[in-house]
């Protein structure tokens, strides 16, 4: 469903992804692990076309496509998601009006008939509930004044809202207490977890990968991927940290 050849991308002139081959078939959740400073947030941006993210070499196909040649908003309707590690706050838009009109242009690039307002909010409220999330809050400002965990959890109802085809979730665990952990997790796997589905899940921690069992677990370090595995290779760099694992 995803697959990413030779990935090589600068930031600032700056060489930041190093060749990075990974394939995520449908179905499939993969964890992408790595320290700081190691790619991963520039890896979800590169995905999802962000300005000044500049590949130099490598290709990326989505369902078939060519994602590198599409527009970031192509890239959206095509049904890309990224879950930011930092989401931002737009003061002066309500989420509700953010989230309809982005479901409805997406709707629209795909021919597909607009949802009403009455339709919006029933989905709204719908996925927000199943969040743990009083629908109020999205009548507020975009993420303007939300906790990081709230923020997070924001960011699962509109995944849900959006229904993609495939997720980069950045970070999406951190700032959350165990309880938001274990409603963002729940909200991965059933928003996302099916057969013509696939995710990149950025993470630093191995707890998330106790609620959202990955398939495949991948260790990003300067750039590149120098390890991959099953599931318990997140336990082991939990045990034994990046620097062992890398060596
Ligand atoms: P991670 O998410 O793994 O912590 P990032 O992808 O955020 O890592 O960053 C990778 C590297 O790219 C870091 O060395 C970081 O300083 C650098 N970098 C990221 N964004 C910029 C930028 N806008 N300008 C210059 N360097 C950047
Ligand atoms: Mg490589
Ligand atoms: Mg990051």
């Amino acid at each position: 469903m995803l697959e990413i050849s030779n990935l090589r991308a600068n930031v600032a002139d700056k060489p930041i992804l190093n060749g990075i081959s990974l394939s995520v078939p449908a179905g499939e959740v993969h964890a992408i692990m790595g320290p700081n400073g190691s790619g991963k947030s520039t890896l979800g941006y590169v995905l999802a076309g962000r300005p000044g993210y500049e590949v130099t070499d490598g290709s990326v196909t989505f369902d078939g496509q060519d994602l590198l040649a599409l527009e970031p908003f192509e890239r959206a309707a095509a049904g890309l998601f990224l879950g930011f590690q930092y989401p931002v706050e737009i003061p002066g838009v309500s989420s509700l009006q953010f989230l309809r009109e982005s479901l409805n242009s997406q709707r629209r690039s795909r021919g597909e008939p607009e949802l009403s307002g009455g339709e919006f909010i029933k989905l709204a409220r719908e996925q927000a509930s199943l969040l743990g999330m009083d629908v109020e809050m999205l009548k507020r400002p975009v993420n303007v004044g939300f906790s990081g965990g709230e923020k997070k959890r924001a960011e699962m109802v509109q995944m849900g809202i959006m229904n993609p085809k495939f997720a980069v979730l950045d970070e999406t665990d951190s700032g959350l207490d165990i309880d938001a952990l274990r409603a963002v997790g729940a909200g991965i796997n059933r928003i996302m977890r099916s057969p013509d589905k696939g995710v990149l899940l950025i993470t630093h921690y191995q707890r998330l990968l106790d609620y959202v069992t990955p398939d495949r677990v991948h260790v990003l370090y300067r750039g590149d991927i120098v390890r991959s595995g099953g599931p318990e290779l997140a336990l082991e760099l939990e045990r034994e940290g990046y620097a062992e694992a890398v060596a």
